[in-house]
Parts: C-alpha cells; sequence; structure tokens
C-alpha cells in the first residue's frame, strides 16, 4: 500500500523481503528475498537506495545504525524507532517528557508481579515482553502469581503494567517530516476483537472536542520528542474518568490509519512516503463526515474474489483492499473502508462487507 502511494509520483521502490509470496514482493518490481535480521543482507540491500523506511518495526536497531553510519538515510532513524521496538524504553521516554501512561514498571520474576500488583490497585496486572509482540501476542492478563510465570519463559525482559478500566480505545494518528513539518488526521476509535484490531471508525464518535486536540496535541509532541520521521500512531486507552493514556507507539503506517485510503483527503501512507522524500506534506482531512474500515480475515473461503459481486452491488461506496495473501483462518487477510452521512448505516454496510467476504455471513 506504501508503493501504491509512490506509483503516481513515479517513485521507485527496492523492497527487502522474507519471502516471494509476500504481500509486497507481489506487486514490487525489485525484490530481493532476504533476511532483514542479518546485517550484510541489509548492507547489500541498502546499496543504491536514496532512503529506507519499514512496513515493521523489526529491523535491529544496531543494524540499522550500521546502515546510518554508512551514510544511507533510515526515516524513521534508529533513535527513534526503538521506541516503537522496545516497550521498556518507550514507557521510560514517555515517562520523561510527562506523557499519561497506565501505571507500570519492568518486572523480573513472578514474586516481583505480585509486589507490583500490591504496590497498586492489586491482580490483575498486564504483562508484556519490551520486543517483538504483535496482534496482542506477547501480551498477557494475569490473575494471580501462579499465572504471571508464563512471559518470563522467553527469558526477555518483561513489562508489568496496571489493567487500565476503558471505555474505548482511540489511535491519534499523526505525520512528521525531517523539516519538522506535521499533519495530525482526527482522532479514530478502534475496536479489537480477541486483541486484533477489527473496526475503525474516523472520526471516534463523541468524542470531546477539547479530549481530541488534547490527544492530537499529545502525539504531535511524542513525534517532535522522539524525533519521529513518517507515520506515528499513538494508540490510546480513554479512561472512565476522561483521561488518555498511552498504550503504545508505532512507526509505520498503521491498522488504525486505513481509513485515510478512501477516507482522507492524503491518505496515512501518500503522506509516509512523502515525509520519507522530506516533501511537503499533504492535508489529512476527511472527505466524509464518518468513514468506518473493517479488517478482512480469513473464514471458510480461500477465494473472497467471488463475494465482489455481491459485496459491489451491495454497497457503491465500498472500496476493497485484499493483500494477496492465503486466506487462514483468523489471519488479517485485507480490509473494507466505506463512508457516509450516518454512521450507523456506514458501520452496517462495512461490516456487512467484511463478514460477507470472509463468509460469516452469507445473504
Ligand atoms: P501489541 O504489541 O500486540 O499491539 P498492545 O500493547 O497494543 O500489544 O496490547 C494489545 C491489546 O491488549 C491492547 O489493544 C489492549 O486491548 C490490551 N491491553 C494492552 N495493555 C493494556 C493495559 N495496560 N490495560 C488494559 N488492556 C491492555
Amino acid at each position: 500500500m506504501t508503493h501504491e502511494a509512490g506509483i503516481p509520483l513515479g517513485i521507485r521502490f527496492k523492497l527487502l523481503s522474507d519471502t516471494p509470496q509476500d504481500s509486497a514482493a507481489q506487486v514490487v518490481g525489485d525484490v530481493v528475498v532476504g533476511d532483514y535480521r542479518d546485517l550484510d543482507t541489509l548492507r547489500e540491500f541498502a546499496r543504491g537506495c536514496d532512503v529506507i523506511t519499514f512496513d515493521h518495526e523489526h529491523v535491529p536497531t544496531e543494524h540499522l545504525r550500521a546502515l546510518e553510519a554508512d551514510g544511507i538515510p533510515v526515516r524513521p532513524g534508529p533513535d527513534a524507532l526503538v521506541h516503537a521496538q522496545d516497550k521498556g524504553v518507550m514507557r521510560a521516554k514517555l515517562d520523561a517528557i510527562g506523557v499519561p501512561c497506565p501505571r507500570h514498571r519492568m518486572v523480573t520474576d513472578p514474586q516481583d508481579v505480585a509486589a507490583f500488583a500490591a504496590e497498586g490497585e492489586g491482580f490483575p496486572v498486564v504483562l508484556k515482553t519490551v520486543r517483538g509482540g504483535y496482534d496482542g501476542k506477547g501480551v498477557w492478563v494475569v490473575d494471580s502469581v501462579e499465572e504471571a510465570a508464563e512471559p518470563f519463559k522467553a527469558g526477555v525482559p518483561v513489562l508489568a503494567e496496571e489493567k487500565v478500566d476503558f471505555v474505548r480505545e482511540l489511535a491519534a494518528n499523526v505525520v512528521r517530516s525531517p523539516h519538522g513539518q506535521a499533519v495530525a488526521y482526527p482522532v479514530v476509535e478502534s475496536r479489537q476483537v480477541n486483541g486484533v484490531c477489527d473496526t475503525v471508525i474516523a472520526p471516534a464518535p463523541d468524542l470531546d472536542e477539547a479530549l481530541a486536540l488534547k490527544a492530537e496535541e499529545m502525539a504531535l509532541n511524542i513525534a517532535k520528542e522522539l524525533g519521529v520521521v513518517g507515520h506515528l500512531a499513538v494508540e490510546l486507552f480513554q479512561t472512565r474518568d476522561g483521561r488518555i493514556l498511552v498504550n503504545e507507539l508505532a512507526m509505520r503506517p498503521h491498522n488504525s490509519g486505513h481509513w485515510s485510503m478512501d477516507g482522507a483527503i492524503t491518505s496515512q501512507f501518500a503522506n509516509h512516503v512523502r515525509a520519507v522524500l522530506d516533501l511537503p506534506l499533504g492535508d489529512p482531512r476527511p472527505r466524509a463526515k464518518w468513514t468506518v474500515m473493517v479488517n478482512v480475515l480469513g473464514g471458510d473461503y480461500p477465494d473472497m474474489y467471488s463475494a465482489y459481486l455481491h459485496c459491489m452491488a451491495r454497497d457503491p461506496q465500498l472500496k476493497i483492499h485484499m493483500y494477496g495473501k492465503d486466506v487462514k483462518p483468523g489471519r488479517k487477510v485485507g480490509h473494507v473502508n466505506t463512508y457516509g452521512d450516518d454512521l450507523d448505516d456506514v458501520l452496517e454496510r462495512a461490516r456487512h462487507a467484511a463478514g460477507y467476504l470472509r463468509g460469516t455471513i452469507t445473504e
């Protein structure tokens, strides 16, 4: 989708991909298949690139530092990206710049988790491995010292957090260029099912204007303080008592910004490309009163193409984005966007299309 945004600008992409079957490898012309964890592979790949960016944040920080030392611009740079790679580093930095977060500290073993619980409201406690998690993997909600053993088995550092009693999850998406120009998308509501993002509503319904502004300012401030270049998604909890707390950061186009492909004047992908190239950023404002994105998960139908006829005929506003992935149950294989003036109607149309593509709705 980043490549798609570069096409009208004539930007040529070279892709480092794990396998030839990866979504991007199916559409980018110049593909190198290799391991992003191997520095020699990265160095060989980087030769001839004007600038490097990412669609995930798992490239080792020290390798990115080596590429920078070789003179290759890396955007976002490793000093910023480390805050999206390591939840411990991220929490320490957000504390230092005064950004509100859930109560947290690093923990060493299950007894230490019990001590952390006792310092606050007790169990449940949320435990997170500091690196490598995604879509809820690497996150445990534990109710007792016995349950707290599991996260330590991998032998990696573990972060403990209070379990926030949130009313909903929000995301503040911003894009910042090396020049320091920045734009903020409207704050969205993000609904998760089993730890996986299911639905995004733009803008977040019934969000107090002052709170929305505060969330946008917070995200812009984080982008500036961390020196982010490109897209930054700030995942937020809205608490019962009307506060917003930062859950985590992603420094790349993000699922909570997929609505912008069809719902904003400039999509997150187009603005990410512009930022990485240090071009002026585009208008992030919405095109419609409401835009809803629903992820399409793999279901019973390996071939979703046959569902297009029904979906497109039912909703002419619908935009389908499929990723060319093999359909496996529960795997994110695409998303749909649709928009309009009546939120209930827009939600129904988006859910219907995603359910029909998956096979959970049949008429
Ligand atoms: P991931 O790396 O998988 O994105 P997150 O830190 O975003 O991990 O956690 C996944 C989900 O777990 C969140 O979207 C939220 O629903 C829940 N969660 C994470 N941290 C907390 C917390 N401190 N309190 C309550 N729920 C949480």
